[in-house]
């Protein structure tokens, strides 16, 4: 890593068993970065956090905080906050003794811990609610005990398992932008896991993503979702038309059947070979209907085999002939008020155009 790194994990690996939980991870973080380890359930995530935090020895591996190695030092010596997805609270503990309860570990004195207390309940919101006990708090309010809690002992680093998963959407979303407004007040490095794209997306200064115990992607929300790396990213964030078959002609020029597209990134970063095969993917919302105003260039004719509402758009599906008998899907998410306003009905011939610098390609 860099000096401006925070925090540093190097090849990390971790095995249960024969079983390879995480494969070769490395990625650092800055001081007072927001990332997100996003991926399905049971690629690892809660893996990392448990080694990063010290409650998991890596199998190989180093993890340094602060230019020093932490690998081999307890959770006691990490100075690291923790929230996990179960509130986790003390069920025989008052709100205020529960957020209290790290703070008297670490100090006998008992003197400053009241106020600090007040203080962190007044951080999360909680202000004259220290003598409830958690089953007496709903779900938002017990993950809110969970954060000060994790705050008390001001770490140096938070880290959150799924700290929202447990939560009714709207308390979810509300509580998305108040712990991201807090850490950014706090300008605590903070690593959150999630297996929710939106939560990652709307959270995140930069995203990890996960396959398998793999890292396959990182980097900002924006660069993940338009240049995701490869199909598995692509379709876990958001959703992605893939087409099979397709050969590279010459540089910047695609083959599908007969069809010719231009592609403005098409040399990848794989350096296809000419007359090699490969597969391209393109957004459903970056499929633009013929009145969109295409040029000729990568214009497709389309058949509409159904419709689907979606409220502020509709998803069509599209059939594209590529050749002979042979076709292939493609759906298009357009907005409401164009669909009705071209009339656009199943069965209906529909020429789009895909923009060159829209189309990502991907190895066969
Ligand atoms: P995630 O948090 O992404 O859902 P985990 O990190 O919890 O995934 O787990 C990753 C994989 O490692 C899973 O297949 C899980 O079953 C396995 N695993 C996790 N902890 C253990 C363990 N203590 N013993 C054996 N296998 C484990
Ligand atoms: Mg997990």
């Amino acid at each position: 890593g860099e000096i401006s790194d925070y925090l540093s994990v190097h090849q990390l690996t971790k095995k249960f068993g024969k079983f390879t939980a995480l494969d070769d991870i490395s990625f650092s973080t800055k001081l007072g970065e927001f990332l997100c380890v996003l991926g399905p359930s049971g690629c690892g995530k809660t893996t990392v956090l448990r080694a990063i935090a010290g409650l998991e020895k890596p199998t190989s591996g180093t993890i340094v905080v602060e230019g020093r190695d932490v690998t081999q030092l307890p959770v006691s010596r990490r100075n690291v906050g923790i929230v996990f997805q179960s509130y986790a609270l003390f069920p025989n503990l008052t709100a205020e003794d529960n957020i209290a309860y790290g703070l008297k570990q670490r100090s006998k004195k008992a003197k400053g811990v009241e106020g600090r207390v007040t203080e962190l309940l007044e951080t999360v919101g909680l202000s004259g609610m220290g003598n409830k006990y958690p089953a007496q708090l709903s779900g938002g309010q017990q993950q809110r005990v969970a954060l000060a809690r994790a705050m008390a002992i001001s770490p140096h680093l938070l880290l959150l398992d799924e700290p929202l998963s447990a939560l009714d959407a709207k308390v979810r979303i509300r509580l998305r932008s108040e712990i991201r407004q807090l850490q950014k007040r706090l300008g605590v490095t903070t690593i959150m896991v999630t297996h929710d794209q939106e939560e990652a997306l709307t959270m995140a200064d930069r995203i990890l993503i996960i396959d398998r115990g793999k890292l396959v992607q990182m980097g900002t929300p924006g660069e993940v979702y338009d240049k995701p790396a490869t199909p598995f990213v692509a379709s876990f964030i958001g959703s992605m038309n893939f087409i099979t078959k397709v050969r590279k002609m010459e540089d910047g020029i695609f083959g599908v059947g007969e069809h010719r597209l231009k592609i403005s990134n098409g040399r990848g970063a794989r350096r296809v070979q000419n007359g090699e095969p490969v597969m391209i993917g393109v957004r459903p919302e970056d499929v633009m209907i013929q009145a969109d105003g295409g040029d000729g260039i990568n214009t497709l004719n389309t058949l509409v085999s159904a419709i689907e509402y979606r409220g502020s758009l509709f998803r069509l599906s599209l059939n594209l002939p590529i050749s002979g008998n042979d076709y292939t899907t493609i759906d298009a998410d357009v907005p409401s008020e164009k669909v009705r306003r071209l009339g656009l009905q199943e069965n209906m011939h529909l020429p789009i155009h895909l923009p060159v610098d829209r189309i990502r390609v991907y190895a066969a």
